[in-house]
């Protein structure tokens, strides 16, 4: 009988991971490698190069916050591409923020995003094949008095994916966005050494637990992979119902 998985499978196909040597980005290339993919994981961390090695692939070190950077990635040729690399930025109101901080979260969030798909999605395009996955956020979809760049840029990205999709589905480019809520990783360390804080938080949403950077790597496959092969342009909230939910 066939694998009735096969439609998760990504043999042959290469995949480039942007913020691979940790949290959700580690556990997506984990997962994007286990099914099959040559994995290039890009990170600033040096420790990238040695988790690529394990994962029989190839780390590069980057700061993908420089543009120059960026461009030089976005030379490898991939099948899948999964910007992930992200930053919250200092917490407070928005008009807080100093003009160093807000660009450089932006540089990070939103034109590292930009740049490297501008460069891979023509790629994929002329290839006949490609899906991108971009890690956007609930703070993208919903105001947000603490975070409010941060937010700003991850609901850039659901239109990034929104307009990637509309521009190279024509050429068999898949573009989609995933919006985690609250997932247990460094990221979100803030929230979760703070009991009152995550007792709140996790009050608010349905499932009443923090998510894992695995189940935000398995939506990933899903789109990545020709599981997906029919959507385009959407944005998968993974959040144990936190969006959804009035709080009670
Ligand atoms: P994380 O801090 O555990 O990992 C982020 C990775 O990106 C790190 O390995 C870091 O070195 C890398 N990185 C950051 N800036 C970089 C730069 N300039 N150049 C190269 N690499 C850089 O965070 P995470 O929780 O795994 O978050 C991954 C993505 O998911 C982010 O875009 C984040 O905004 C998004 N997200 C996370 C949560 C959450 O609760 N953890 C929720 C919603 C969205």
């Amino acid at each position: 009988m066939a694998d009735p998985l096969a439609a998760f499978r990504l043999d042959g196909r290469t995949a480039l991971v942007t913020g691979a040597a940790s949290g959700i980005g580690l556990a997506i290339a984990r997962l994007f490698a286990g099914a099959g993919a040559s994995v290039i994981l890009a990170d600033r961390d040096p420790a990238v190069e040695g988790i690529a090695a394990d994962l029989g692939g190839r780390g590069v070190i980057a700061d993908l916050a420089d543009p120059a950077q960026v461009d030089a990635l976005g030379d490898e040729p991939t099948d899948i591409l999964a910007c992930n690399a992200g930053i919250a930025g200092p917490a407070g109101p928005m008009h807080a923020m100093d003009d160093a901080a807000r660009a450089a979260l932006y540089a990070i969030n939103l034109e590292h995003p930009i740049r490297l798909t501008a460069r891979t999605a023509p790629a994929m395009a002329a290839r006949g094949r490609g899906s991108i996955v971009l890690l956007s956020s609930i703070a993208g979809l919903r105001g947000n008095a603490g975070l409010g760049h941060y937010g700003i840029t991850k609901a850039a990205l659901a239109q990034l994916a929104r307009n990637l999709a509309v521009e190279f589905g024509p050429q068999g480019v898949r573009a989609n966005a995933i919006a985690p809520g609250l997932i247990a990783t460094d990221w979100a360390s803030a929230i979760l050494s703070n009991p009152e804080r995550t007792e709140r938080r996790l009050g608010a949403t349905p499932l009443r637990r923090v998510g894992t950077p695995g189940q935000v790597a398995n939506a990933a496959l899903f789109l990545a992979s020709d599981a997906g092969g029919f959507v385009t342009g959407q944005t998968l909230v993974v959040d144990g119902g936190t969006l959804i939910s009035d709080g009670n």
